[in-house]
């Protein structure tokens, strides 16, 4: 009994002094690339441990988000219906924003809670994992990426983050400007002599997007339209409204039925009990 528990004891020793080196080992090996950390996070975070702090940016995470969630609604849709790659050139791919990464990585488990998908951390809101993945995670930034509220302007991000009144003065200097970054994105993100699905695009992003640039009003963004929310949320609200509605009449129908066969015995009752008085 005592010479198993000794082998026990040895091999628990022996456990501990090979994780030792292993840290060891990790600890002292060199410092990843940081071309590499987008194709392995797990090597994302090993680089966090080596350089430490937070990097400084000069990009709106927010309006980055605004102008990432109106490309998903308002354009994506319409290119994957033309079955349409977008090349890297153009500013509107995924891989041009420097957060996507990060975003990718935000679990919204709940509605008060969200959590880092890279250390499994959760939060209250929102803005402090924003803010967690500033201090934390800043290594994991898309670093060859360009700032994708660069492009706001263009994709009338205001207008979806309601930051600008409807009443303010339009700065015509300002539409006009717009409305060549918007042009020159059509350009480049669907060059016309790039086949008939590219040369549709293309003028379908002029519509979309570049003509409400001017002053006169008469246009309005998103002329298009966007994506269509059939999800089966949806689906199952309006079935449980349906049955909701259909018992509150079959309630409501057998209530005045008991009520009709209420008044009906009371009247018998009371003729029945007039016949008997006389007696
Ligand atoms: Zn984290």
């Amino acid at each position: 009994m005592l010479g198993w528990s000794k082998w026990v004891i040895f091999y628990i020793i022996c456990l501990s002094l090979s994780l030792q080196q292993l840290r060891k080992a990790s600890s002292a090996s060199p410092p990843i690339q940081t071309d590499q950390v987008h194709e392995d996070f797990l090597s994302g975070r090993y680089l966090k441990q080596e350089q430490g702090g937070s990097h400084e940016i000069h990009c709106s995470r927010e309006r980055s988000r605004a102008a990432w969630k109106i490309i998903e609604e308002y354009l994506v849709p319409f290119v994957e219906k033309e079955q349409y790659q977008l090349s890297r050139r153009c500013r509107l791919h995924p891989d041009n924003d420097l957060f996507r990464d990060q975003e990718h990585h935000k679990v919204h488990l709940d509605i008060n809670e969200w959590q880092c998908g890279f250390c499994k951390k959760s939060f209250y809101e929102e803005k402090h994992l924003d803010k967690h993945f500033d201090n934390r995670h800043g290594n994991l930034l898309n670093s060859h990426s360009r700032c994708l509220a660069d492009v706001c302007g263009a994709l009338h991000c205001d207008h979806v983050m309601n930051s600008v009144s409807q009443k303010s003065k339009c700065n015509p200097a300002a539409a006009s400007r717009n409305k060549h970054l918007c042009e020159s994105l059509a350009d480049n993100c669907f060059p016309v002599n790039e086949g008939p699905s590219a040369s549709r695009l293309h003028e379908f992003f002029l519509h979309q997007f570049c003509d409400a640039h001017s002053c006169t009003g008469r246009q309005k963004p998103f002329s298009r339209g966007r994506r269509k929310k059939t999800s089966i949320f949806y689906i199952f609200i309006s079935f449980l409204t349906l049955i909701l509605l259909l018992l509150f009449y079959v309630y409501i129908y057998l209530y005045q039925r008991g009520m009709k066969r209420g008044t009906l015995e009371l009247k018998r009752i009371s003729q029945s009990g007039r016949k008997k008085k006389p007696f």
